[in-house]
């Protein structure tokens, strides 16, 4: 069975939120412990992650060195999140493998995801990334070309595009270091966005692509079976937050996008991770499962999702 791991937010930083060094090592040895548990049951791993408190905290340093040093682009600042997320991730991984007595290597890529240079994304950007900042402060980077919004009482915030992922142009070297028997590591961030210029050269973009939806396109592009989106809650849940709230266990991809469509699942959170969920099942995958670290390993060996997990599953043929 192959499997692809898609790592939230909280499973690289704090409970708080915070990406402190140490928080992110301690972050790291948790979700590891899980990939090994799983690599235990011969299972192929293929894990990707967010990136959204670590990129925030370069563009803080960007910001206040930029009369020092000259600022990186948003593209850079992916490439850079992808490399040190993916070596404190193999180091954590071949602590947690040799605790176990396993003997198997693990390999970082850096990942380019293709989008296309005329997504409506560029025109109309929607993603809200780094910290806000007073009027004044954001008015210097508006005159460096970005765009920032006035978010009312908390200041101003950066928005970039949140384009679609068409392609992930390194998948076939992440398949082919699978095949041989790594866990990889790649995509974070959903991948580092470029776009074809029409003399055919390659551009890296000032965009945030969706990880769970760089996740999904990771996933097929490893013949994955199953997609494990891992998060801070052991299943969706229906009317969330409310005294009759109701846990989603089993559920068929039909089923699921009704459900979504009734609005149960909140955008910018567990919406994208149900989005990408049904996704990865309505163009084959068998399986999808969403569930926090702790269940994992239960929850992958369980395909009827009755212990663990909410788990998406294809539409009965035939009926
Ligand atoms: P991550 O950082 O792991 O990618 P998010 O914080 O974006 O995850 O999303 C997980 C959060 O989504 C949960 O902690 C919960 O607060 C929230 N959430 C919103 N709606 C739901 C729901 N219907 N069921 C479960 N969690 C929900
Ligand atoms: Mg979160």
């Amino acid at each position: 069975m192959r499997v692809l791991l898609a790592l939230g937010g909280n499973a690289m930083t704090n409970m708080d939120g915070r990406a402190r060094v140490e928080d992110q090592l301690a972050a790291a040895q948790t979700a590891m412990a899980a990939v090994a548990g799983l690599v235990a049951e011969r299972v192929d791993v293929v894990i990707t992650h967010g990136n959204g408190p670590q990129v925030g905290n370069l563009l803080v340093k960007n910001e206040l060195a930029a009369a020092v040093v000259p600022p990186v682009p948003l593209d850079w600042c992916g490439a850079q999140t992808q490399g040190t997320l993916g070596f404190i991730l193999m180091n954590a991984l071949d602590t947690a493998l040799a605790e176990r007595g396993l003997d198997k290597r693990s390999a970082t890529v850096v990942t380019r995801a293709r989008v296309a240079g005329d997504d409506p994304g560029f025109t109309t950007p929607t993603k809200p990334i780094g910290r806000f900042l007073p009027a004044a402060e954001a008015q210097l980077l508006v005159e460096h070309g970005e765009t920032w919004q006035d978010r009312g009482e908390k200041g101003w915030r950066r928005v970039v595009a949140s384009p679609e992922p068409l392609e992930i142009l390194d998948g076939p070297a992440v398949h082919a270091l699978v095949e041989a028997g790594f866990v990889v590591v790649a995509n974070g961030g959903g991948g580092i966005p470029v776009v074809h210029d029409p003399n055919g050269s390659l551009r890296g973009v000032e965009a945030v692509i969706d990880k769970d939806l760089g996740a999904v396109l990771l996933a097929r592009t490893v013949a994955a079976d199953v997609l494990v989106i891992a998060t801070d809650v052991p299943r969706a849940v229906l009317r969330y937050g409310e005294p009759d709230a109701e846990p989603v266990g089993l559920v068929t991809v039909a089923e699921m996008r009704r459900l979504a469509g009734e609005g149960h699942f909140a955008s910018g959170s567990m919406g994208p991770k149900v989005d990408a969920a049904c996704r990865f099942v309505e163009q084959g995958g068998s399986r999808s499962v969403i569930t926090d670290l702790q269940h994992i390993v239960t929850a992958v060996a369980d395909p009827a999702g009755q212990s663990a997990g909410t788990v998406v599953v294809p539409n009965p043929t035939g009926g």
